[in-house]
């Protein structure tokens, strides 16, 4: 993981620092706001890449709201970092999202429609993420989550995780 370039970014929820690491595959962005670095307790968003909610304002799923409120919570704070990966379709591809569509309308589940579909359930992989926390010296985190899964996974990969916060303002 090796960073790339940073900047600041004003945003409607205040001054966040941009950090682009690239792994020699793909791109990924660490977005945080305040001191960080040894700190304990730091709030902590993964977020994958959707271009429906992102870049077309979808109303069919969360991912907008959720970054907006992760932003807030933040800001809050003062204090927190939201990790932006390039996992689009639950790491499956842009195309394996809109083959999954027509099947979620039938009334499946968003993971069912990919297996239906042909895809993984989900092909996220957030070892991206523990290594960005331990380029930035992430002491541990307090996840902004309701996804035990992604609690886990970091944990398995060495990142103290101590607590979960869920997705509220
Ligand atoms: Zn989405």
């Amino acid at each position: 993981m090796v960073k790339m370039a940073e900047v600041d970014l004003k945003t409607k929820y205040g001054t966040f620092r941009e950090v682009l690491f690239y792994d020699g595959q793909k791109e990924a962005i660490a977005f945080y706001m305040g001191d960080i670095s040894e700190q304990k307790d730091v709030l902590c968003r993964v977020h994958s890449s959707c271009i429906h909610a992102h870049i077309f304002n979808s109303i069919e799923c969360e991912c907008r709201e959720e970054m907006a409120i992760a932003q807030q919570l933040i800001q809050k704070e003062g204090r927190g970092i939201i990790i932006w990966l390039e996992q689009e379709g639950k790491g499956n591809g842009h195309y394996a999202l809109l083959k999954s569509i027509p099947f979620k309308r039938e009334g499946m589940s968003q993971a069912e429609a990919y297996e239906v579909a042909g895809f993984q359930k989900d092909a996220r992989d957030f070892s991206a993420a523990a290594k960005i926390l331990k380029a930035l010296n992430v002491a541990s985190i307090k996840m902004l989550t309701n996804n035990q899964k992604k609690v886990d996974t970091l944990n398995q990969h060495g990142i103290e995780v101590s607590g979960i916060k869920s997705l509220e303002l």
